[in-house]
Formats: structure tokens, C-alpha cells, sequence
């Protein structure tokens, strides 16, 4: 069969919930991927910020194939060896003091707002408890998950939400601080918000954050499920910031292609909420994916993951620093390590087509900002590759 043909046969099979690109990918090398017809692309979508050790990886798929030998699933009703040592490591480099592995970043978003509501409700006992998010954030798709994502699109046709969550703006102490009350039982938001833009916390924000939280015995949850595990040039973002959150979400990279997410719990929140029989997951913390988390965490210590993000993301800020100068049409240039964003002042849609037709693969975040989320392991060559194709593009369209 023809790729034309399997895209046909997609459109008339699955649910149409994507306008996908018109393209069928069948295998990944590297930073490479390649389509159906053999077609190569250098791939700075990386799954949406998901492989971050490259396609094709021996030792991660050596190990995911050694598991998958032994056993891929047995319930959490027993322990089992993969689980116990991806906990006990992701708690060593986050901090961290307890952890649940979930099945998806939103289901570490639904764990998190049911932790905090517990939380809150063992000291009052109210049923009235309300959550502080942010506008343009995205914390996944589920009910509870989108009741906090900040993008009132994505809701409208699912009303009504959970309740009682409070949308703050993003860097707007002031916006945050008119929202608290006796009822606020947590804030949450991104570290560096993804999908919203490339958007990062200002310092002097998160830290007043924490302060309001400490003050109030008020949850500070941070979704890290995009900008943490090395993205940012640190293990996670937050560890810049000299606060740590009482709940912390992972997935995407977490488990590198394998489908896992996980919410972390600090001392205070793990000893003061969910409790034997409150929370569950079949799949959750499977052999299968803790394997993944494992090996993920090995090679990340290995080949010091986040050292390398901070010096490409540095390269990769430069240079996207020097074409914002040069091309009238991009308005902004944010974000940190080998996340960034370039924002136009058009709709980015055909930038991003031509950029494939071109062999090479980017992301929008928004109408109009280009995200950059590559995989971690991309070298200087790979970012010059990326902007020699972008350049062609942007000349075309300027
Ligand atoms: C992707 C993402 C999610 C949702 O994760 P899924 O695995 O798609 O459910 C939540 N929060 C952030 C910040 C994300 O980038």
C-alpha cells in the first residue's frame, strides 16, 4: 500500500480528534525519523517533548526487550522489582519523598488534584476546597485535568468542569494572591508552560508561591510532565528555582515512549493525604514501564542528560536569538534549554509545513509560536541542520 492509502484508510477509521500531518512515520534512527515512503526528517518534535534519549537506543530497547521476556505486567496488588528501583531513584533525583506511577501525565494531573483535595479536607473537613491554576496552562484531557487547564477552548463544549477551580495569569503575584482564601487547598502550574506558549515561572513568582503556600498550608503542585526530566538543563525545573513543590508531576520523557506518568509527593503531602484504598491504577507502575523509567534514569546519569541540554539549549538560544533579530515576523524568543519558542506575528502552520516538506520536523505551540523540543540527545550539527532548513523557510514567507 501507498502512504496516500493508509492516510486514507486512517481518516475513515480512526475518531477524527487530530488534523494530522500528512505523513505515515515507520521507523526512527537518532534524531532521525523516517516515513513510509524512506523519507528522512530531523525530528525537533521529539513525540512532543517525549524521546529524549533518540530513537533507536540499544540499551534502552535491549532492556525494554529483556523485560518484556520476564514479565510485562502483574497488578499492583504485588510489588515488583522494576517498580521498587525506578521509585527509589526518581525519589533520589527529585527530592522527592513518595511517589505513584500513573498510566499518562493527565492521570498524574487527576492523582495530584485528588491528593490535594484530601489533603485539605483531613484538616477542615469542607467539601468546598478550590484550586488555583493558571491561564494558558495544559494539564491533559481527562475531567479533572482539563477542569485546570487554563484554555477555556478546550473546555466549552465539556462543561460543567470539577468545580471550584480559579484560573491566576501566569507571572501575576497579584492575580494569584486576590484568589486565595480559607477554602484554597492548592495552586498549580507548569514550571515552564508548554503548550500554552513557552511560557517559564519568573523566579520572584514561584518563590512568592511557595511563600503563600508555606504561609497558608496551601499545596504547591508543579506539573513538570513537559519541561522536567533534563529538559530545562537541570533534572527538573523547578531545581533552579532553590522551592520544591509538595506534588510533582512526570510523565512523557519519564518513560521515553513506553506510555507512564507518575505524581510525586513531598513528606507533608504523602504522611497528610491518599491513603490504602483511596487511589488506584491497573497498569500504573507496571514492570514494563518502570523498566523503561529505569533505564531512562540510568542513561540520563551515564551521559549527564541535563549537562548536555544546558550546553545545546545554550547554542540552540543563540542562534535562535540571531534569526529573531533577523526576520521581522518573530515577535519573541522564549524559553530555557532545548525548550524554546520563537513567537510570530502570523499563524505558524505553513512555516511548519514547508519546514517538513523540507525533511524536518517542528512543532506550533499556539497559533503563532514555533516550539522547539527536541530530543535531548541532539548535538550542535543537528541545530545548525534545523535552522539552515527554518531559514529557507522564513526567506519564503517573509
Ligand atoms: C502532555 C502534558 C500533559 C498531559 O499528558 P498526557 O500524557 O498527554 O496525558 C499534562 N501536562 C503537561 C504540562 C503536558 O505537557
Amino acid at each position: 500500500m501507498t502512504m496516500p492509502e493508509y492516510i486514507e484508510q486512517a481518516e475513515s477509521a480512526l475518531l477524527h480528534t487530530y488534523n494530522r500531518y500528512q505523513i505515515v512515520l515507520d521507523r526512527g534512527e537518532g534524531v532521525y525519523l523516517y516515513d513510509y515512503d524512506g523519507k528522512k526528517y530531523l525530528d525537533f518534535c521529539a513525540g512532543i517533548a517525549v524521546f529524549a534519549l533518540g530513537y533507536g537506543n540499544k540499551a534502552y530497547n535491549d532492556a525494554l526487550k529483556a523485560q518484556i521476556d520476564k514479565v510485562i505486567h502483574t497488578s499492583n496488588y504485588y510489588y515488583n522489582v522494576p517498580a521498587i528501583e525506578a521509585a527509589k531513584k526518581l525519589l533520589e533525583v527529585s527530592g522527592m519523598s513518595r511517589v505513584f506511577f500513573t498510566n499518562s501525565g493527565a492521570e498524574a494531573a487527576e492523582g495530584a488534584i485528588k491528593a490535594a483535595r484530601k489533603y485539605a479536607y483531613l484538616k477542615d473537613g469542607r467539601h468546598d476546597h478550590e484550586i488555583i491554576a493558571m491561564e494558558k496552562s495544559f494539564h491533559g484531557r481527562t475531567m479533572g485535568a482539563l477542569s485546570v487547564t487554563g484554555n477555556p477552548k478546550y473546555r466549552e463544549a465539556f462543561e460543567p468542569m470539577i468545580g471550584n477551580i480559579r484560573f491566576a495569569k501566569m507571572n501575576d503575584i497579584d492575580s494569584v494572591k486576590e484568589l486565595v482564601n480559607e477554602k484554597t487547598c492548592a495552586i498549580m502550574l507548569e514550571t515552564v508552560q508548554g503548550e500554552g506558549g513557552i511560557y517559564p515561572a519568573e523566579v520572584e513568582f514561584l518563590s512568592e508561591i511557595r511563600k503563600i503556600c508555606d504561609e497558608k498550608d496551601i499545596l504547591l503542585i508543579l506539573d513538570e510532565i513537559q519541561c522536567g526530566m533534563g529538559r530545562t538543563g537541570s533534572m527538573f525545573a523547578f531545581l533552579k528555582y532553590g522551592i520544591r513543590p509538595d506534588i510533582l508531576l512526570s510523565a512523557k520523557a519519564l518513560t521515553c515512549g513506553v506510555p507512564g506518568g507518575a505524581f510525586l509527593l513531598g513528606e507533608k503531602a504523602a504522611e497528610n493525604s491518599l491513603k490504602a484504598g483511596d487511589h488506584g491504577t491497573t497498569y500504573g507502575g507496571n514492570p514494563l514501564a518502570a523498566a523503561a523509567t529505569v533505564e531512562v534514569l540510568r542513561q540520563f546519569e551515564e551521559k549527564d542528560i541535563p549537562g548536555h541540554v544546558k550546553k545545546i539549549g545554550d547554542y540552540l538560544w543563540q542562534k535562535l536569538d540571531e534569526i529573531s533579530e533577523k526576520y521581522d515576523m518573530i515577535k519573541a524568543h522564549r524559553g530555557i534549554g532545548l525548550m524554546q519558542g520563537l513567537e510570530f506575528d502570523v499563524p505558524v502552520g505553513e512555516i511548519i509545513k514547508g519546514c517538513m516538506d523540507r525533511g524536518l520536523i517542528l512543532i506550533n505551540a499556539g497559533t503563532n509560536i514555533i516550539r522547539f523540543v527536541p530530543p535531548l540527545v541532539i548535538e550542535k550539527e543537528h541545530v545548525d541542520e534545523m535552522l539552515g532548513i527554518l531559514e529557507q523557510v522564513l526567506t519564503l514567507n517573509a
